[in-house]
């Protein structure tokens, strides 16, 4: 069997055409378009191409934003400084602030900064207020990545309601929400992690599989049940020759982008299970364009409640 491969690329696109009229209807209403604010502390190379990313696609669809940078030396207080000048702002309707914070600013600095913004601007989700919301299954923000997921296989028309969906991953931005919006949409939900044991015959039970792991191509046929859909959130870029030639050993064009860059992308699920799923998100071009188009999303939404 040859997986069907669900283009995300394409899904992204979809979403943020539909977006167009809804932009243009809060920008008559309000006078100015749905506005996102995005913070970015320090400079990590990765969070720089994110929030690089972020604003471009919002640019192109017509939104208002702005960008604050802080450095990597900056306090807590300091920022937390610039979420509540955000949150006082009207014509910000969206705010996001970049993760991972420097580690410098302690511990717990991120749970305080998602703490401190707005629930009606939390457009990515993260504040404990919007997790009440959705795993009580209200209206309000669920984090971008599991929720173009939805979005992907619904638009995919791959049926949720009465499957068995196992969800390899628990963290509050990626597993958990996952597990809450599979469940809302009536999948019976297994959430694993780095205790479970027997994680490959509990992942062969799977209908939809999603791996949120952060280990390059882990997940390998023998966790797949033959025609299974498999969704791979992970995004990890291998720079190692001979994790490159291990991955992708039947591969001659992505080893061939490995020599060419020094590093390639892949996800947290082996090539080689293309083989024995019925469905599969590619990576990259899978998951991670439809993050940045709910995130367009969750920002026009939020106008739009604003406008109300
Ligand atoms: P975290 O590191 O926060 O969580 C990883 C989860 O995987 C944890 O729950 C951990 O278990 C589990 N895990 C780790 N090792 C194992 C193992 N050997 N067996 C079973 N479970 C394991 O990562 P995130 O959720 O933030 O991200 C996951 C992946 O998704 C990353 O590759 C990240 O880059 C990517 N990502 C992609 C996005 C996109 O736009 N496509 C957006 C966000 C993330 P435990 O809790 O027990 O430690």
């Amino acid at each position: 069997m040859t997986a069907k491969i669900l283009d995300g690329k394409a899904v992204a696109q979809q979403i943020r055409n539909e977006l167009g009229p809804r932009v243009a209807r809060v920008r008559e209403r309000l006078g100015r378009p749905p506005a996102l604010s995005i913070v970015l502390v320090g400079d990590d190379p990765a969070s720089q191409v994110y929030v690089r990313n972020k604003l471009k696609t919002a640019e192109e669809a017509g939104m208002g934003i702005a960008h604050e940078r802080l450095p990597a030396t900056a306090t807590l207080a300091a920022t937390l400084a610039v979420v509540r000048r955000f949150n006082e702002d009207r014509t910000v309707d969206g705010i996001l602030v970049q993760s991972p914070l420097p580690k410098a600013m302690g511990a717990d600095a991120e749970q305080q900064v998602f703490d401190a913004i707005d629930p009606n601007k939390d457009v990515d989700g993260f504040s404990p207020i919007s997790a009440g919301r959705l795993v009580q299954n209200r209206e309000g923000f669920a984090p971008c990545t599991p929720a173009g997921v939805i979005e992907l296989l619904v638009r995919s028309k791959i049926p949720i309601e009465g499957k068995h969906a196992v969800v390899i991953g628990r963290s509050d931005i990626v597993g958990k929400p996952m597990a809450s919006l599979l469940l809302h949409k009536n999948a019976t939900v297994t959430i694993c992690h780095s205790r479970t044991r027997d994680l490959p015959a509990m992942a062969r039970e799977a209908d939809i599989l999603v791996a949120a792991i952060g280990r390059p191509a882990f997940v390998t046929r023998d966790y797949v049940k033959p025609g299974a859909v498999v969704i791979d959130v992970g995004i990890n870029s291998v720079t190692s020759p001979e994790d490159a030639r291990r991955i992708f050993a039947s591969y001659p064009d992505r080893l061939e982008t490995f020599e060419r860059r020094g590093s390639v992308l892949v996800g947290d699920v082996h090539p080689d299970v293309a083989e024995v799923a019925g469905a599969l998100t590619p990576v990259p071009g899978g998951v991670g364009p439809l993050t940045i188009a709910m995130l367009m999303a969750n920002t026009v939404k939020a106008a739009e409640l604003r406008a109300r």
